[in-house]
């Protein structure tokens, strides 16, 4: 319990979560491994061009880790690009900016990240259960090594 501050707060996660070169046999293949948080710190730096600072408080961490963040994320990806490896994308230290809970009863709401820290939910809103649980994005989770989920690539690509 006492990790939750260092949370990184992710609002969405790649589709696709494995990246290969071709042409190379999938024995030789190395593979660097992208965090989660760390894809999302090139998607809101890179891809939405937010400064470091409004990047660092949409991941909810301080500049300093966001910045930390953000450069194992470059070298990871330099790294595969110019040595030829695989990226895959999995696990890590994050929280969804929105977690969707589920009670017994089969009831569903979602709670946003800010209130999930604070307040975590001890009964279902609806019928006022105590059984309730989380529910993870398939195949993705917070912290764990994610479970061995493959896209499958193209037409043109070839899998194994
Ligand atoms: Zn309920």
């Amino acid at each position: 319990m006492g990790r939750r501050q260092l949370w990184r707060r992710v609002s969405s996660v790649p589709l696709v979560t494995y990246f290969k070169p071709s042409g190379l046999p999938l024995t030789d293949l190395q593979e660097a491994r992208l965090l989660v948080e760390e894809a999302e710190a090139i998607r809101l730096k890179d891809l939405e061009e937010l400064e470091q600072e409004e990047c660092a408080q949409e991941m909810n961490v301080s500049r300093s880790t966001f910045s930390r963040v953000l450069d194992s994320a470059r070298q990871k990806i330099a790294d595969a690009l110019l040595n030829g490896k695989a990226i895959r994308i999995e696990g890590g230290n994050y929280e969804m900016a929105e977690r969707r809970f589920r009670c017994i009863s089969g009831h569903e709401w979602d709670v946003p990240f800010e209130r999930l820290v604070t307040t975590p939910p001890e009964v279902c809103p609806e019928c006022d259960t105590p059984s309730i649980m989380p529910l993870f994005p398939p195949g993705l989770g917070r912290g764990g090594h994610g479970r061995k989920k493959r896209f499958r690539e193209g037409p043109s690509g070839r899998e194994r």
